[in-house]
């Protein structure tokens, strides 16, 4: 087994990284240090600090339960902060003694269900917040966003006379028209089947960006995650485990929590000695402060591990789990630990098939053993790095 080389990425390395990321200029929503509980003494979210600059689009990435759609809700003034504050564009919204009304804050929300007047026609959905405006600069705007949002054609259509994405369509426009400070959208593609998903995915990031419009999405779909967001805020029990970029995030996890929830990860446990760390699957370079004999465990992701049949050699392959443009390997080393890998669509090796393995990682996240058990550790950076 080899493993070749693995060392922290530089900065010139890190900005490759970043290098998709949208650099908009200032903090339009901010919050600081926020815990909400619904029932005393029970905080549903902990200490959530983060900020979106203009034009920026934020997801909020958890397992249902850890506190997504709360923190929504105390953005758009529907929930109350126990401690810590909120700001809009500069201003505190929210904090113990504040409180904002929703209608003064000027957030766009999409909730799950879209939430459409049943009775009125696409065209008096959208314009329903405009009802303080003339009536002919209410119609150029109903026509500005049902052009932008390819819904022309449909204006005197009832919403049970349209489709999933339709619908959810309306239900941008209606937020959009508003011109909000900040769009919040609460797992907006959950009602829609795959295919729709991913092509509406698509279309509302467009949208977004010809738009500028600064949003936060809540997501618990790594995938959608990475395809729509600027910025990850990753959540676990309601509290905030690392908020990046979704290159970041996937290659340089901050805790085992979030490595195993953005994508399949294994670790590997090893023992450091003279600034290396020992493993089963060869040496990697130690990126944490430790004394020698510290118990490490090293995290790969399948698209790390490369697989060469080799006669003789002491790794198996368990199973092959055919994904279409790839082959996720499950390999068992000689200890019996457990790697996945996975390899071309026509690598097509059979269960039982000795493998050697080759590590390509190209920089090494390493956790101390005692963090990476249950997976729910403190939030612990990996590797010291600037902001
Ligand atoms: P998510 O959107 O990530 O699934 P939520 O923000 O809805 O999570 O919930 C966070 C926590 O707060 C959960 O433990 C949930 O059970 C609890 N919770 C949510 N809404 C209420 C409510 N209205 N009353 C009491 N507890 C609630
Ligand atoms: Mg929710």
């Amino acid at each position: 087994m080899t493993s070749d080389h693995s060392t922290a990425p530089t900065r010139s390395q890190e900005t490759t990284l970043q290098g998709n990321l949208y650099t908009p200029v200032s903090s339009v929503l901010e919050l600081r240090h926020v815990s909400c509980a619904y029932v005393a003494g029970r905080p549903a979210v902990q200490e959530i600090s983060f900020a979106a600059r203009e034009g920026e689009i934020l997801c909020l990435l958890g397992p249902s339960g850890c506190g997504k759609t709360t923190i929504l809700r105390a953005v758009a003034g529907f929930e109350p902060v126990r401690s810590g504050q909120i700001f809009l564009s500069g201003q505190l919204v929210s904090s113990p003694d504040v409180m904002t009304p929703t209608e003064n804050r000027r957030v766009g929300m999409v909730f799950q269900e879209y939430a459409l007047f049943p009775h009125l026609r696409v065209q008096d959905n959208i314009a329903f917040g405009l009802r303080h405006l003339a009536r002919s600069e209410r119609s150029a705007r109903v026509q500005e966003m049902l052009r932008l949002t390819g819904l022309e054609g449909f204006e005197r259509r009832y919403p049970h006379e349209l489709s999933g994405g339709q619908q959810q369509r309306v239900a941008l426009s209606r937020a959009l028209v508003q011109n909000p400070v900040v769009l919040l959208l609460d797992e907006p593609f959950s009602n829609l089947d795959p295919d729709m998903a991913g092509r509406m995915r698509q279309e509302l990031h467009d949208l977004l960006r010809r738009t500028k419009t600064t949003t936060v999405l809540v997501t618990h779909d790594h995938d959608e995650a990475f395809a729509m967001a600027d910025r990850i805020a990753v959540l676990n029990q309601g509290r905030l485990e690392q908020f990046d970029t979704p290159e970041m995030m996937y290659h340089m996890p901050a805790t085992p929590f979030v490595a195993d929830f953005v994508g399949q990860a294994d670790f590997i446990p090893g023992t450091v000695f003279q600034g290396m760390v020992h493993t089963e699957l060869g040496e990697f370079s130690n990126t944490i402060e430790c004394e020698d004999g510290t118990a490490v465990v090293v995290m790969i992701r399948p698209d790390d591990i490369h697989l060469v049949p080799t006669k003789g050699a002491t790794s198996r392959v368990l199973s092959r789990q055919f994904r279409g443009s790839e082959n996720l390997y499950t390999v068992s080393l000689p200890s019996g630990q457990i790697v996945h890998s996975s390899q071309g669509s026509t690598s097509v090796y059979q269960a039982g098939t000795a493998v050697e393995l080759r590590v390509l990682a190209t920089h090494t996240v390493l956790f101390r053993r005692e963090e990476s058990t249950g997976l729910a550790s403190q939030p612990v950076r990996p590797i010291a790095r600037e902001h």
